[in-house]
């Protein structure tokens, strides 16, 4: 009997245990303590943001992210139809309306070249995806936006440790979004943070967090008594989560070393088969340095694809196709998405497939899963 390869396991640091213990033992348990504060201060110097705010999700800094920029019914907001669904739900939630843009077909990002014919009057944001890591254009994106006097906003959940032309990703956008769900490549079962590169949005991105009240400026000493000054909501983690991030971070190197070798296997052992085969894998730009959180493949029909998954799967190993054009899902048509609208992206989502990427994964399993994909039969 073989062992089964999943997916993904989220990386083990020892270095964990003793912080959580830590943290049990402190009696500060809810948000905001040492704990938060030393990942806060880790995550600003490892990615350059002016402000790190931990939250309980990604998807829940992608809410405050669409607070904070006043979104309101009557607004637009251009995102990716090839996304994770938080990104269009944080809009849809303001009353918002998403107006859906097509990917590129190379990077499989947010196609800056589609953009100024989707916008108008009431357009107000850019929600960004850097998928698998890979950086969106940001030059030409930040260029429109203010062109036009409107926000760029990154989801950078794929595309924490990533940058662009030498600036890392999650510091070109007034805001941005990492996510440390069990499936990143730092991770905490479930967590998040907003980065916030205006510091104007500062104060107010504290308030937001701290369910609309001036909290946090009271804890500093700044105001004697804290009120309720604004919208907001619960949005911080407590310290167990924030005692498990800190040694995550502190890792993050070898996490990373570990994950870019994996990458490099993948495209090194599988170039040559890939072109034999009309198999697409990852483009990188030169100026992309990517964070090696996704190494998929494009395969040359849906048919194909279902049919790798399945041999895969009777490999036991579990490879993964991704997102569902959201313009086609049930949600997506209420806001008058409809068929060929993204052609591109309609086209990936059927034959992107993801393999397995993860810290743990030995030398002996990448080996496995390299053969087992070669082995893969292309007739019926
Ligand atoms: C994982 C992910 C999210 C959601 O992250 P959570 O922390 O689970 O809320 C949002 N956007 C993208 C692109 C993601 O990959």
């Amino acid at each position: 009997m073989m062992e089964k390869i999943p997916f993904n396991k989220p990386a083990y640091i020892r270095e964990a245990e003793s912080y959580l213990t830590q943290a049990l033992l402190s009696a500060h348990l809810a948000g905001d303590g040492p704990f938060t504060k030393r990942s806060a201060a880790l995550l600003e110097s490892k990615t350059g943001a002016k402000k790190a705010l931990l939250t309980t999700s990604c998807t829940h800094a992608l809410e405050m992210a669409a607070i904070l920029l006043d979104l309101k019914p009557g607004d637009e907001v251009i995102v990716p139809s090839f996304t994770f669904v938080s990104t269009v739900n944080a809009i849809v939630l303001r009353g918002a309306k998403p107006v859906f843009i097509d990917i590129r077909p190379d990077t499989l990002n947010f196609d800056e070249r589609r953009l100024e014919k989707l916008i108008t009057p009431k357009t107000k944001a850019f929600f960004v995806v850097h998928y698998a890591g890979i950086a969106c254009e940001m030059d030409m994106i930040n260029q429109i936006a203010s062109k036009y006097g409107i926000h760029v906003v990154e989801d950078n959940a794929h595309g924490l440790f990533g940058s662009y032309k030498g600036k890392n990703l999650g510091t070109f956008g007034v805001l941005a979004t990492q996510s440390f769900h069990e499936t990143k490549n730092v991770s905490t079962g479930e967590g998040g943070a907003l980065l916030v590169n205006d510091l104007k949005l500062e104060e107010r991105a504290e308030i937001i967090r701290e369910k609309g009240t001036d909290r946090s400026r009271y804890f500093r000493g700044q105001i004697d008594k804290y009120t309720w000054v604004d919208i907001g909501s619960s949005y911080l983690p407590s310290e167990l989560i924030a005692a498990v991030l800190l040694a995550q971070l502190e890792a993050s190197d070898q996490i990373q070393a570990k994950r870019t070798k994996i990458w490099n296997t993948y495209q090194a052992q599988l170039s040559g088969w890939a072109e034999k085969n009309g198999v697409r894998l990852p483009y990188v730009p030169e100026y992309c340095c990517h964070p090696s959180h996704m190494f998929y493949m494009i395969m040359p029909d849906f048919d194909s694809r279902t049919r790798f998954i399945e041999w895969m799967k009777s490999q036991d190993i579990t490879c993964v196709f991704h997102y569902l054009p959201l313009h086609l899902s049930t949600m997506g048509r209420k806001f008058g998405g409809k068929e060929g609208d993204c052609p591109v992206t309609e086209d990936i989502s059927d034959r992107l497939v993801r393999l397995p990427l993860f810290y743990d994964l030995s030398e002996k399993e990448l080996d496995r899963v390299v053969d087992s994909i070669k082995r893969f039969s292309w007739v019926k």
